[in-house]
Parts: C-alpha cells; structure tokens; sequence
C-alpha cells in the first residue's frame, strides 16, 4: 500500500527510543525525510547511527531538543527547515508518565505533568506550523494515552494532564483545518518500550524473565491480548494517521490499547 510520503518531511519528537524511533523506521522505509530530537545527546545519536545502517543520512536529521524549552524547539524548527525546506506531518510523540496515587503527588508533579503534555505539544506546534501551513498534506499526530478517558488512581497527575491534551487536541483539530493541517491521537494502553525498561529494572522479584513480568501485568491488568504492545503497534497507527491514507480523518483519537478499552 502507497502511503504517498516519498520524498515528505516528518518531525518525530522523541525519537531516540521506543515508539518514536520504531516510528522513525516505518517513515524512512517509506521513503521519507525525518528530523527527530530528544534530550540526552548519546541516546540520539546511538539512534541516528543504527537508523543509518539502514536509511541513507541524507533522509535524517538528529537534533538535541527539550520541547519543553520553546527557544530549542525554534532551533530545531529552523535546522529542519535549513536542511529539508519543509514539515508536512509533525508527530507529538515525546514524553513519560509519571507513577503516584493522590497523595503521593506534590504540587509540583501536578504542574510538571500538565506543562510535559500540554507545552510538548504545544512549543512543536508553534514553531513548526508556519512550515505546516505551506504543505499540501499537513498533519499533526499525538500520541496520548487511554488514560485520557480511562483515569486511573495509580497515575492521577497523568491521568489529568492526557485528559487535558486530548481536549486540545479535538479544539486544534478544529482551528487548524481552516489551514489544511489535520490533527489526530493515539490512545495507548501498555507499550513495551522506555518507560517499561526502566520500571522492569526496578521489578521486585528478579527471577522475573521481560516476557514473564509484562505478560504477568498484562494479565493482572485485564488486556484482552494477554501481552503489552510491541512499539511498531502504535508506529503503524502513527503512520496511518499522518499520511495522506487518512486524509478525511481529523479530530480522531485511534486506540491502541490491545482492547484494555472499557469506554463506548
Ligand atoms: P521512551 O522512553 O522509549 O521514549 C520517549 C522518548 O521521548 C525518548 O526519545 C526521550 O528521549 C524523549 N523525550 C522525553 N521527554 C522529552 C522532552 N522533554 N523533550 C524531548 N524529548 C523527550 O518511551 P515510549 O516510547 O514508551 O513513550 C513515547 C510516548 O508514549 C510518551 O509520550 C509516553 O508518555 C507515551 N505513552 C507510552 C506508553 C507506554 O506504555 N509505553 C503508554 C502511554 C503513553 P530523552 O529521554 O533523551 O529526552
């Protein structure tokens, strides 16, 4: 299937592990132009180095960022544009959760987390939209979490902040259609990836193998598919949605959740 993104530019931020760099892949495999950017300058370039055993450099740009830093995100925005001349699809794909029932969570965690899923998006926006505005298949793609709809106690402080995004998301989705750029979300449930590493090397019981403790959650936890998403799951549903393959579809939010969805 041609998902006409040959020669395109995407913007993956947070593309050094898991999910953004799985997404990464696909788009290079469809003969797309990437820029990606993260905070820690080792993991992105040990990004950048195994993607070039596949992909030739001249498709990949690798820039150190904070999205939460506005004046990083305007530099990216321009090497993008000194470098490819272009953003047709911006993936919003940046980020962590933040583990803590309520009265765990300090005022400043509360603050943290809604400025980490608000202005994550927020900062690429604004820097890159000018170039969005000049493409003829403008997207915008985030990914969120069931959260958004799902709370639940163990992850308050995300729980909110994914709420909040996903309300954004829908009003964007309204405004930027005037300008020709669609907007969509994934919603996650559990993914295999960073975030689940980490809290796998912090696991109780070390007798543990990786596939015994998350197919033990994931079971626990009641997914239907008895497993956690492997991160080319939500890639390919990233991928769909920012491609002109989905060119009537703005305002949605596509769970990928392996059927831990509980909502109507
Ligand atoms: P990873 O930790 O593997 O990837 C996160 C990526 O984001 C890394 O490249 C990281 O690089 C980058 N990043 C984090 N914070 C920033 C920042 N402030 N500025 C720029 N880059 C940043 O995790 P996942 O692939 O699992 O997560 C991808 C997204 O999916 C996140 O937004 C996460 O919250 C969301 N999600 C994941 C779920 C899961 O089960 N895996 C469930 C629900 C949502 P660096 O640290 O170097 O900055």
């Amino acid at each position: 299937m041609n998902l006409h993104i040959e020669g395109r530019v995407a913007v993956v931020t947070g593309g050094s592990s898991g999910i953004g760099f799985e997404t990464l892949r696909l788009l290079l495999a469809e003969g797309a132009k990437v820029a990606f950017c993260g905070r820690n300058a080792d993991k992105l370039s040990g990004a950048e180095t195994i993607l070039r055993q596949d992909f030739p450099a001249e498709q990949m740009l690798a820039y150190r960022c904070d999205v939460l830093d506005p004046l990083q995100v305007a530099d990216f925005a321009h090497a993008v544009e000194q470098r490819f001349g272009a953003t047709d699809m911006l993936i919003n794909n940046a980020g962590q959760g933040f583990v803590s029932r309520f009265d765990e969570t300090p005022p400043d965690a509360w603050l943290n987390e809604t400025k980490l899923k608000l202005f994550g998006v927020i900062n690429p926006l604004e820097a890159f939209l000018p170039m969005l505005e000049r493409s003829d298949i403008a997207s915008v793609t985030c990914v969120n979490s069931l959260l958004a709809l799902q709370p639940e106690e163990h992850m308050i402080a995300t729980s909110a902040a994914r709420a909040a995004l996903l309300n954004m998301t829908l009003t964007l989705s309204k405004e930027l259609i005037h300008k020709g750029i669609r907007v969509n979300s994934i919603l996650l449930g559990m993914v295999e990836s960073g975030q689940w590493r980490r809290r796998f090397a912090e696991r109780s019981d070390t007798s543990q193998s990786w596939e015994q403790w998350t197919g033990a959650i994931a079971v626990r936890r009641g997914i239907p598919m008895k497993r956690l998403g492997k991160p080319q799951e939500p890639a390919q549903a990233l991928l769909f949605l920012a491609s002109p393959l989905a060119s009537f579809t703005t305002g949605a939010a596509l769970d990928v959740s392996g059927g831990f969805n509980r909502h109507l």
